[in-house]
């Protein structure tokens, strides 16, 4: 098999590169061995909320240059300032064009709601979560936050109390109850399967529509906003949005504890385009190891295609973090197994250090996570010292940054994506 672009795992950031590419009449196949973060995630992507030296921030642009002085080998810093801000704005459009329904702009961070009742900051949000702008009050007076029976996932009560020590929400009186939904309660007898996509999956099959919405309307007393636990509409957001328009009020939903709906409906939306595009996903499929000639990258075999290698120009690697399995910590090493790139961390982790890849506490950042394969400004991966010349990473395989620490995972993944995607498509 032979194509313009092998890409290796399908999670945002592969997905991202290999839509853009196909769009641009280039093929690319994406192999791809199983779930990915974005099936987990929020539904909210962060570009940067924080800085490595702890402040909170919410413009990107204002603070490059912190980010800079800070952290010199963040992706972001690599790629430079005004690259990093064209394929933000650039993934903005993209969303856009893919119905993504994503609120937001690299111009301000603004507040999502978190399900625990805090207030995140986030760059862009599936526009049925609820948010606000800074220090802008919430524009509804009376919200009822519906849990539903049976359903720990989820607790109105925990929501309502933290919510209400925010100022953008201390004038708000808000109500809790939960949905009796009968169709639920075959689901009750085995509590590890009171999941929010089992439940999502049941109502779009079983449902009696009408008595759910007489069941919202008789349990939001007359509020003008509900909160709901993110558990209806699995595919994408039509049966969230039938809801609404049936209830007839503001209605918002929070997600809940992975996987979650929202970053489940995000990833099929994407897969969707890229198949639509005329992409090949080759699902369950495993890239196993390389071979290299004149210092680049030539074929790989992979766990179905070991006898029948897959040839490219170019050869993307998306495999996530330690999570998906792009990285393995061993007991002396950490690894990447398919290309055994070179590794970086934060200044804090040492490879042949194995004392250094962690903190004492356990809530403080942990070194191990800055940990990822070594790139240049054009995302070309470093293996023994050299760049590879058609060998590029992109998201959350990459080093020298701590994604969770700085809340810029989602960022991460489509600012380097569309930057190897130009990559390619100049050459
Ligand atoms: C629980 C959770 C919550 C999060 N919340 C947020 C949030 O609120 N905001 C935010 O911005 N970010 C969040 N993130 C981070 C964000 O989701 C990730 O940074 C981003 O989605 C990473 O995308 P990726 O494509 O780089 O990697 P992944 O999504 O990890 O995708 C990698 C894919 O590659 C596949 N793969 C791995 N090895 C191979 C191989 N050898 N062959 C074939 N396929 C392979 C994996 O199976 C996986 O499907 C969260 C992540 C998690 C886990």
């Amino acid at each position: 098999m032979n194509f313009d672009v092998v890409i290796i795992g399908g999670g945002l950031a592969g997905l991202t590169c290999g839509i853009t590419l196909q769009a641009q009449g280039k093929s690319c196949v994406i192999i791809n061995n199983g779930q990915a973060a974005i099936d987990f995630a929020s539904g909210s992507m962060d570009l940067l909320s924080q800085l490595p030296n702890g402040r909170k921030i919410s413009h990107f642009e204002q603070n490059y240059a912190a980010l800079y002085q800070q952290l010199p080998q963040h992706p972001y810093c690599l790629i430079g300032k005004e690259k990093t801000i064209e394929k933000a704005q650039q993934f903005e459009d993209l969303a856009k064009s893919l119905n993504l329904g994503l609120l937001g702009s690299i111009a301000e961070n603004h507040l999502r709601v978190t399900p625990l009742g805090g207030l995140r900051g986030s760059w862009l949000s599936p526009n049925s979560v609820p948010t606000v702008q800074g220090n802008d009050v919430f524009p509804y007076h009376s919200i009822a936050i519906l849990g539903i029976e049976g359903y720990h996932d989820f607790q109105p009560q925990l929501l309502a109390d933290n919510l209400k020590q925010n100022a953008q929400f201390a004038h708000c009186e808000l109500s809790t109850a939960y949905l009796n939904i009968p169709e639920l309660d075959q689901l009750r007898n085995n509590a590890r399967e009171f999941r929010s996509v089992n439940i999502a999956q049941l109502l779009e099959h079983k449902l009696a529509f009408s008595d759910l919405v007489k069941e919202m309307k008789t349990a939001s007393q007359g509020a003008d906003a509900i909160f709901l636990p993110a558990c209806f509409g699995l595919d994408d957001q039509s049966f969230f949005n039938a809801l609404k328009e049936a209830v007839g009020l503001a209605i918002f939903e929070l997600p809940t504890l992975p996987p979650s709906l929202l970053g489940i409906r995000q990833h099929k939306q994407l897969r969707h385009r890229f198949e639509q595009l005329g992409g090949l996903m080759l699902n369950g499929d495993k890239a196993l190891k390389a071979e290299f000639v004149d210092g680049k990258v030539s074929k790989i075999y992979t766990q179905i295609h070991q006898e029948n290698f897959i040839t490219a120009e170019h050869f993307v690697l998306a495999t996530g973090s330690f999570f998906s399995n792009g990285l393995v910590a061993e007991f002396e090493r950490i690894l990447e197994p398919v290309f055994h790139s070179d590794i970086i961390g934060c200044q804090k982790f040492e490879q042949s250090n194995r004392l250094s890849w962690t903190a004492e506490r356990f809530s403080s950042p942990q070194p191990y996570q800055s940990a990822g394969v070594a790139i240049n400004a054009h995302c070309q991966i470093q293996k023994n010292g050299q760049f590879i010349n058609n060998l590029y990473a992109v998201g959350n395989v990459i080093g020298g940054f701590n994604s969770l620490e700085l809340g810029c995972g989602s960022g991460v993944a489509v600012v380097t994506a569309l930057t190897v995607a130009d990559e390619i498509l100049r050459q």
